[in-house]
């Protein structure tokens, strides 16, 4: 299937997956708290891989989300980052990728795993300030890393598995919530509608991923709701995780999938933040943009990333400081955004 985003690539897809041939071992790895595009992605190329005799294993800075292991035929394809199995497997790889982060500090402990190894990036972000250095294969204008999956597998002629048709498929309607967000393109929905003629149930997938919350998922939900606060004058809104429910409940970051959506779907607001305190001195913070103010500028900021409507950064110092800064910073950048005139 070729369409307009996708001619435009084709000379990274082509090199990459050159580079992705003939090799015995290879590691694959993502972001830190890897997502539905990030999980699927992996396990999407896995599949391919190993179907061409290449050994292939997952490696995560964090352990791989139980809420996507049903997206894995077997879960011997990954390899805990801790675990003497993951170094093993590093030292004798013949090539990392990194999928759907382009950036050292987002792949965590893995970093020191397979430094020195080459690498292929295959990402959708803009280029944050510690790239990832190697062959890659980005674009921004890719509504996810699954995408980018979806045309490598595809330029090879296959074959596809069930497990890479599901995988491409999570991670696509992951990035682009179901596609109702910005970022969802011509590519996406083709790439959509192949998969479903393949087989891949759509129903089911959304109630694995959106319609199965666990009762933790909702009481927290619940409780963080309930701290919604609003600058009507500068179109922002914000939610703070509540420590005290997040550790009661035994929640995992899985289970704030979404949450900060809610506060900018609220009418008259623009942009939407989550606060979550993740360590004596670090405050999580994630922004939301409906379109009109770039958040990303904000996240860069302070040492995060993402992309314009969908950015993070992890922030030192209390819940107060981090919070008024960061607000102050979203003022700032809806001020000269001009949308208040
Ligand atoms: P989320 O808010 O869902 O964690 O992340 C939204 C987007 O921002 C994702 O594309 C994610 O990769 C990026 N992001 C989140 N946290 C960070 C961070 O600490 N550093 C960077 N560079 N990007 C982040
Ligand atoms: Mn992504």
């Amino acid at each position: 299937m070729t369409t307009k985003n996708n001619e435009l690539r084709s000379e990274s897809v082509e090199q990459v997956l050159n580079e992705l041939q003939g090799k015995d071992l290879v590691v694959l790895t993502t972001h830190k708290n890897a997502d539905g595009d990030g999980c699927g992605s992996q396990v999407a190329l896995a599949s391919w891989l190993r179907s061409q005799g290449t050994e292939t294993f997952i490696v995560n800075p964090t352990p791989f989300p139980e809420n996507f292991k049903f997206l894995l035929p077997d879960e011997s394809w990954v390899a805990e980052a801790d675990s003497p199995g993951a170094r093993e497997l590093c030292d004798g790889a013949d090539l990392v990728v990194v999928l759907d982060t382009g950036e050292n500090p987002r792949i965590g402990k893995v970093e020191p795993l397979v430094r020195g190894l080459p690498t292929v990036v295959i990402d959708h972000h803009p280029i944050g300030q510690n790239p990832i250095r190697g062959l890659s294969l980005r674009d921004t204008t890719a509504s996810s890393t699954g995408e980018l999956v979806y045309d490598l597998i595809e330029k090879a002629g296959g074959p596809w598995s069930k497990t890479s048709d599901l995988g491409v498929y999570v991670a696509v309607v992951s990035d682009t919530g179901f596609f109702k967000f910005g970022n969802t393109n011509p590519h996406s929905l083709r790439i959509a509608a192949e998969l479903v003629d393949r087989g891949v149930d759509p129903g089911k997938v959304y109630r694995r991923l959106f319609g199965s919350y666990s009762k933790t998922r909702l009481q927290l939900l619940q409780s963080s709701l309930a701290s919604l606060d609003l600058d009507e004058a500068y179109k922002t809104a914000w939610m703070v995780v509540s420590e005290k429910a997040y550790d009661t409940l035994g929640a995992t970051p899985e289970s704030l999938e979404g949450f900060v959506d809610y506060p900018r779907f609220i009418i008259g607001i623009e942009v939407g933040i989550l606060f979550r305190k993740v360590s004596r001195n670090a405050i999580k913070v994630s922004l939301r943009s409906n379109g009109l103010i770039n958040v990303n500028t904000v996240a860069r900021k302070f040492g995060g990333g993402g992309h314009n409507a969908a950015s993070g950064a992890l922030i030192k110092g209390s819940m107060e400081e981090v919070k008024q800064s960061v607000i102050e910073a979203v003022r700032e950048v809806v001020e000269v955004s001009g949308i208040l005139k």
